[in-house]
């Protein structure tokens, strides 16, 4: 027979917000780890668990305990909590809620509540030495580590004190710091990424994010992800591909090569099955090479609200119920979503004009149709009228900015001449989303190699592809692949595209030595692409490719042919303006695009116009 329940309350006055605090407290696989709780392994069960349920096991004190546990439930930053209910091991039941309040004076009461139903007398006692005697002081020390931590403004699992790495393994990244240091400059953000690699926590190695390591450091991004890419080369770092769940944003998949990515995927969390699309379901992240700090992958809390952190508030609703949930949120759009019923409504958070009391309601015919506009403090009524029991998802629609995406990585001149092998699986084709897409081609250049004879002429095209090269990498572009005398190249933004060119075509009119001056025409489009390996490379594909093409054929070689698409962009008016660019509309037909009339520009240099003034 099982004992009573034992039940415990800790409260802590700590000096951080509840916001601040929130990353580090619901980051229970953290927690439990820092507490000392041995990590956790699927259980034995062939059987679907409903709404996200995981069959768990551990062995404490070399005792197998086994249970079932349901979803968290959370509401950032206020509240969460957890229930198990055990098969083997001491104890029948846990139930774990933690709850931040602020104060009114700044800081965070944390209250902490576990309750537990031991399986006999023995199984209390040991429960109540442990707790008593042990997890009070751990769980002490642990909170009070995270508030210093927020206080200082340290990021979440920079260091961990406990990693060791072996004295050959310390030389090895001595030297392979030393050698990049000597290839690649940036002495400072190589000392960075190499003691980082050293000394950083356990979880965050496992999964290196260049953009998030550059925030933290305070520098540019696309250094980071360089010095990632170049450090992958040099054998400090290896690079994998996860392939993310668009519902969860779990990884679903991870590949150390484009190559072992399909594009058709599927989540078990979320039953669903989806498409691959580079521009957010691929990241890019990085973990150090095994032979230097060997990765031990090991799971603390697999529900943990910090493994979904786009989801500000999750709830377990038994069927005909009703809940009253206080949220307070940020302003942005969300969805609210049931894990096992198809369908959602959009919400919207306005500090403006939402309102401060809603209902929701689901049926089994599935949710009302009506969009939900909410205040940033509400109190929301949801509704479970169906006859199953609904786990109720609230979560941010913005994926985070601190994903290093396929379609950004690919775009990458340095990724490109790294990693020049990569490519998709042959017949794999995925949506990169939208890329500017720039061709260029030599006007006259038959009468290059007629005036100035072929081997001159050729070493003069071979010279001006390095021209292009170096101008589109300064861009943050890449250069896809050349045809003849013209190149295809992709850029991230129109308007380093259009920079690059404006570049490109004053220095190859204006060379060095008395070499001849070459006339560089241009086009620049903007639009979705799909991409696919071509020729063993990454190739680009699709009518945006095909307009892109058609612009340049239509350039003088005097200016940039460029789409509505470029034109309109925030970005390039700024540069028109700006760099005093001249911008002349004109309209051509074109056959075999969706529409046939289209509206373009010549952008050049005002450099008349320019000179006219000064004079
Ligand atoms: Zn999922």
């Amino acid at each position: 027979m099982a004992h009573r329940e034992l039940h415990y309350r800790w409260q802590y006055n700590l000096k951080a917000s509840p916001e601040e605090l929130w990353p580090f407290v619901s980051d229970t696989n953290r927690f439990n780890r820092d507490t000392g709780v041995p990590s956790v392994e699927p259980g034995k069960t062939r059987q679907r668990l409903r709404n996200a349920r995981h069959r768990l096991r551990q062995s404490i004190y070399g005792m197998a305990v086994e249970w079932e546990e349901q979803p968290f439930e959370w509401i950032r930053p206020s509240r969460f909590g957890v229930t198990r209910t055990y098969s083997k091991g001491p104890m029948v039941e846990l139930r774990a809620l933690a709850e931040l309040t602020p104060r009114a004076a700044g800081g965070t009461t944390l209250t902490y509540e576990v309750s537990l139903t031991p399986r006999s007398m023995f199984g209390a006692l040991s429960v109540a030495l442990q707790m008593k005697f042990v997890s009070a002081r751990r769980f002490a020390r642990a909170f009070k580590n995270y508030d210093d931590l927020v206080l200082q403004d340290i990021p979440p699992a920079s260091t961990d004190s406990t990693v060791e790495l072996s004295s050959a393994a310390i030389d090895r990244i001595d030297s392979i710091k030393l050698k990049l240091q000597t290839d690649a400059g940036e002495t400072e953000i190589i000392d960075r990424l190499a003691s980082f690699v050293q000394t950083a926590d356990q979880f965050a190695i496992t999964r290196i994010r260049p953009y998030q390591l550059a925030d933290d450091w305070n520098v540019s991004r696309r250094a980071v992800l360089e010095l990632c890419l170049k450090a992958t080369r040099a054998g400090l770092l290896d690079l994998q591909w996860e392939l993310l769940c668009p519902l969860c944003r779990g990884a679903q998949e991870t590949g150390s090569s484009l190559r072992e990515i399909s594009s058709e995927l599927h989540c078990e969390t979320c039953r669903i099955d989806f498409k691959v699309n580079f521009d957010r379901f691929v990241e890019l992240t990085f973990r150090p090479n095994p032979s230097l700090r060997p990765v031990e992958m090991q799971d603390f809390c697999m529900g943990s609200p910090q493994r979904t952190p786009h989801i500000v508030a999750q709830q377990l609703l038994a069927p005909q119920s009703k809940r009253v949930l206080s949220l307070p949120l940020e302003p942005g759009r969300y969805r609210l979503r049931a894990l096992e019923l198809s369908g959602g409504i959009d919400v919207s958070v306005t500090a403006a004009d939402g309102i401060n009391e809603a209902k929701v309601a689901i049926a089994e015919s599935g949710w009302p149709q009506e969009p939900l506009k909410l205040a940033t403090l509400s109190s929301l009524e949801l509704e479970n009228a169906t006859a199953t029991e609904q786990l109720l998802i609230l979560e941010r629609l913005a994926w985070s900015d601190q994903a290093a995406t396929a379609a950004e990585v690919t775009a990458l001149q340095t990724f490109r001449d790294l990693f020049s092998n990569e490519a998709l699986r042959p017949g794999e084709q995925i949506s990169v989303g939208t890329l500017t897409v720039l061709f260029t081609d030599l006007r006259n250049s038959t009468r290059l190699y007629r005036e100035i004879g072929d081997a001159t002429a050729f070493g003069r095209v071979m010279n001006h592809f390095d021209v292009l090269k170096k101008v589109i990498t300064d861009e943050d572009g890449a250069l896809v692949k050349t045809i003849g005398d013209a190149v295809m190249a992709i850029f991230r933004r129109p308007v380093g595209a259009l920079k690059a060119m404006l570049a490109a075509q004053e220095l190859l009119a204006a060379p060095p030595d008395g070499m001849p001056p070459l006339t560089l025409k241009a086009g620049i489009h903007e639009g979705p692409c799909i991409a696919v390996t071509l020729n063993d490379r990454l190739d680009y594909f699709g009518s945006t490719v095909n307009m892109a093409a058609r612009l340049e054929s239509l350039s003088t070689g005097d200016d940039v042919v460029i789409s509505h698409a470029i034109y309109d962009d925030a970005e390039v008016c700024e540069l028109m303006r700006a760099e005093n660019l001249q911008a002349a509309p004109f309209e051509i037909m074109l056959k075999g695009f969706d529409e046939e009339r289209f509206e373009l520009w010549r952008v050049s240099k005002k450099t008349n116009c320019a000179a006219d003034l000064r004079g």
